[in-house]
C-alpha cells in the first residue's frame, strides 16, 4: 500500500519514517526535494495549492493525507472517491479559519475564549469595547506559531496591531490569564477504535513551542478533554490523529484551537508512548489495529529554534534523544527537538534543565 501525504515538512518525515516498518510507501508533495520529507522518501515537486500535482500524487497512491492545515480545499477538487482522503477534508477546512473553529466548539459545547470578528478598523474598536483589554488579534486563516497575531494590552495599541496583521478576514478573542497549557491528541480509526493520549502540558514563548512534558497529572481534565476530543471526532466521523490544545483557566478547559493531524505536542510520543501518534495515524488511515497510547514514564520533548545545539552533547546527558529535522538554520525556525524519557518527575524535570542549558 502506498500512502500520499500532502506536505513534506518535519511532521510528514515522522509519519514517513512511522510508516516504512509496516510495509507502507510514502509519497510526498512538496516544494524541495531537499524538505525534511524529501530526504527521507519519494517526493512529487508542486505548491500545496497545485490541483495537477495533488492529482498526480492522488493517482500514485492508495490514500491520502496531509501534515500541513494550510492545504487549499479547491487543490482537493480532483481528489476523487478512490482515493480516501484522511482527515476528513471538512475537519481541515473548520481548522483553516478560527472564526469556524470558534463556532464548531460552540456548536459541540466545549468552552473556549470569547471572541468578534473583525472586518475593519471599527470592528477592532467594537471588539475591544465587547472583549475588554487585554484583547488579542489574530488572523482568521494562515497563522502560526505566533505568526498573524498581535496581543492588544491597551487602546493605544490598536492602530499598529491593525496595520501589522490587518487587510485579511481577523478574529478579536478576550486574552485568557491561564494557569497552564495543555493539549490533547487522540486517534480514531476507519473501523471507528478510538485512543487518546494522556494530556501534555506546553509552555510557548512568543507564541511557539518550547517545552512540553507529559503526563500532565490530571485526571479530571484528561477526561475533559477527552470528552472534547469524542465530540469533535464525532462530529466529523474523523479518521487519523487530531489534537486540540486548551488554555486551563480556573482548573478549567477552554480550547484555543484545534489542529486535525499530528502534532508537535506529541512528539514526545516517538519514544515515550507504547505506540507514536505518527504511528498511530497511518494505522488508523490504513484500518490497522491502533496500538497502546500509555506513557513509558515521565516525558518531555524540548524544540530547537533557530540553531541545533551540539548532537553529542544532548546525548551525553542520560535519557535524551536527539532529532534533527534536516532543515537549514534560521532565526525562530524549528529544526529539530530532543525527547527525555525519565523513570520519575524530579529526573525527567532536572533533565529537562541540563538539556534547556546548552540551549
Ligand atoms: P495560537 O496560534 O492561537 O495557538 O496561539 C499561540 C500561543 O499564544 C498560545 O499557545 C498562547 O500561549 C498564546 N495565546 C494565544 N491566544 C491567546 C489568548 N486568547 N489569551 C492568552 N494567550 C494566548
Amino acid at each position: 500500500m502506498r500512502i500520499g501525504i500532502i506536505g513534506a515538512g518535519q511532521l510528514g518525515r515522522m509519519l514517513a519514517r512511522a510508516g516504512y516498518p509496516l510495509g507502507l510507501g510514502m509519497r510526498f508533495l512538496d516544494t524541495s526535494p531537499d524538505s525534511p520529507g524529501g530526504q527521507v522518501g519519494d517526493i512529487v515537486l508542486g505548491t500545496l495549492d497545485d490541483r495537477a500535482r495533488i492529482e498526480e500524487l492522488a493517482a500514485d497512491v492508495d490514500l491520502l493525507t496531509f501534515e500541513v492545515e494550510n492545504v487549499p480545499a479547491e487543490a482537493l477538487a480532483n481528489v476523487g472517491p478512490s482515493t480516501p482522503f484522511y482527515p476528513p477534508m471538512a475537519a481541515l477546512s473548520t481548522a483553516q479559519d478560527r472564526l469556524s473553529e470558534k463556532r464548531l466548539f460552540d456548536t459541540l459545547g466545549i468552552a473556549t475564549t470569547r471572541y468578534r470578528t473583525v472586518d475593519d478598523r471599527a470592528d477592532l474598536d467594537a471588539a475591544i469595547e465587547e472583549l475588554g483589554l487585554p484583547c488579542v488579534l489574530k488572523t482568521r486563516r494562515l497563522g502560526y506559531d505566533g505568526r498573524g497575531q498581535r496581543f492588544i494590552r491597551e487602546n493605544a495599541d490598536a492602530d499598529a496591531a491593525f496595520e501589522a496583521i490587518g487587510g485579511v478576514p481577523l478574529i478579536a478573542e478576550e486574552f485568557v490569564a491561564f494557569e497552564r497549557e495543555v493539549s490533547a491528541i487522540g486517534v480514531r480509526s476507519t473501523s471507528g477504535e478510538i485512543a487518546m493520549y494522556p494530556l501534555s502540558e506546553n509552555r510557548h514563548e512568543d507564541g511557539i513551542l518550547r517545552v512540553t512534558t507529559a503526563p500532565a497529572d490530571d485526571g479530571a481534565l484528561a477526561d475533559a478533554a477527552a470528552d472534547a476530543l469524542r465530540r469533535i471526532i464525532e462530529h466529523f466521523d474523523y479518521v487519523g490523529v487530531l489534537t486540540v490544545e486548551f488554555f486551563v483557566r480556573d482548573g478549567a478547559l477552554v480550547a484555543n484551537e484545534m489542529a486535525p493531524r499530528v502534532h508537535n505536542s506529541g512528539h514526545w510520543t516517538i519514544e515515550g508512548a507504547m505506540t507514536s501518534q505518527f504511528e498511530n495515524h497511518v494505522r488508523a488511515i490504513v484500518g490497522l489495529p491502533l496500538g497502546g497510547t500509555t506513557a513509558r514514564g515521565h516525558l518531555a520533548m524540548v524544540n530547537f529554534l533557530g540553531t541545533m545545539p551540539d548532537i553529542a552533547a544532548v546525548l551525553a546527558i542520560p535519557g535524551t534523544h536527539y532529532h534533527d529535522y534536516g532543515k537549514s538554520p534560521r532565526p525562530g525556525r524549528k529544526l529539530g527537538h530532543c525527547t527525555i524519557v525519565a523513570r520519575s518527575r524530579t529526573t525527567r524535570d532536572a533533565t529537562l534543565d541540563a538539556v534547556r542549558a546548552l540551549l
